[in-house]
C-alpha cells in the first residue's frame, strides 16, 4: 500500500471494516452513494477516492466494479465512472406497481413455508442492523438499505419462485429507493412494518403476511413520494 505524504489531504473517514481492505473500501463508497455524499449523476474519479480513502487504485476499481454490477455506478468508455442518476418519477411509480404485484403474494407463500431456520434468518435481517454501525448516521442508513434489500430478497427466495425473485433483484430497487431521501423516518417506520411482517411469519399466516407486505410497500411509497415534490 502506498504511503501518502500529502499533509493537505483530507482526513480519511474511518473505514467500516478495516480488517478487510476491499470490503472496507466498498462499504465506504457504498455509504457515500447511499447518503448522497456522492450525488446521483456525479462523476466519480478514482484519483480523488485514492486520496480520500488513502488506499491504492486496485481496491477502489474493484469496489466500483461491484457497485456497477449493483446498478449504483455507471462506467463509460474513455470517460470514467459516474454515480447512477436518480430514479425518475415514472420509474418510481413503475417500480412500486411491480413490487405491489409480486411481493405481497410472495410474503403469503413464505408464511406458508416457514421454518425455525427461515424465521431466524429473516429476524436477523429485519432491523437489528443499527447495532454494528454505531452512531454514524450515514453508515447506519446505508447498512439499513443493504439489510432491507436482503430481507426482501430472502422473503422472495423462501416463496420459491426464482423468476419472481430475479425480476425484482435485477431492479436493485432498494438501492435506488434509499437514495431518494436520506432520513431517519425512512428507517424508523420501516422497522415497525418489518416487525408486523415477522409476526405474520411467526404465526404462519399467509393473509396477515400479504396484508403486512402490502402496507409496508404502500407506506414506503408514501414516505418517499415527497422526494419528487
Ligand atoms: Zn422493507
Amino acid at each position: 500500500m502506498s504511503v501518502t505524504t500529502d499533509t493537505n489531504a483530507v482526513q480519511a473517514a474511518p473505514l467500516a471494516r478495516p480488517n478487510s481492505l476491499a470490503g472496507g473500501v466498498y462499504d465506504a463508497i457504498f455509504g457515500q452513494l447511499m447518503s448522497l455524499k456522492i450525488a446521483p449523476g456525479a462523476r466519480i474519479t478514482v484519483d480523488s477516492l485514492v486520496r480520500e480513502l488513502n488506499v491504492s487504485q486496485t481496491p477502489i476499481r474493484e469496489a466500483l466494479g461491484r457497485l456497477e454490477g449493483e446498478g449504483l455506478v455507471l462506467r463509460q468508455h474513455l470517460v470514467g465512472y459516474r454515480a447512477a442518476p436518480q430514479i425518475t418519477r415514472d420509474g418510481f411509480d413503475e417500480l412500486y406497481e411491480l413490487r405491489l404485484l409480486l411481493e405481497p403474494d410472495a410474503a403469503a407463500k413464505t408464511a406458508m413455508a416457514m421454518s425455525d431456520a427461515r424465521y431466524a434468518a429473516l429476524e436477523g435481517l429485519a432491523g437489528v442492523m443499527a447495532g454494528n454501525a454505531g452512531n454514524d448516521e450515514k453508515l447506519r442508513y446505508s447498512e439499513f438499505a443493504r439489510q432491507d434489500a436482503e430481507f426482501h430478497d430472502r422473503i422472495l427466495e423462501f416463496a420459491g419462485n426464482s423468476l419472481v425473485r430475479d425480476t425484482l433483484r435485477t431492479q436493485h430497487s432498494h438501492f435506488h429507493i434509499f437514495r431518494l431521501m436520506f432520513h431517519w423516518r425512512v428507517t424508523a417506520e420501516a422497522l415497525d412494518e418489518h416487525e408486523a411482517l415477522l409476526n405474520a411469519f411467526r404465526a404462519g399466516s399467509p393473509d396477515a403476511a400479504r396484508a403486512a407486505m402490502q402496507d409496508h410497500i404502500r407506506n414506503s411509497r408514501t414516505r418517499l413520494l415527497p422526494a419528487f415534490a
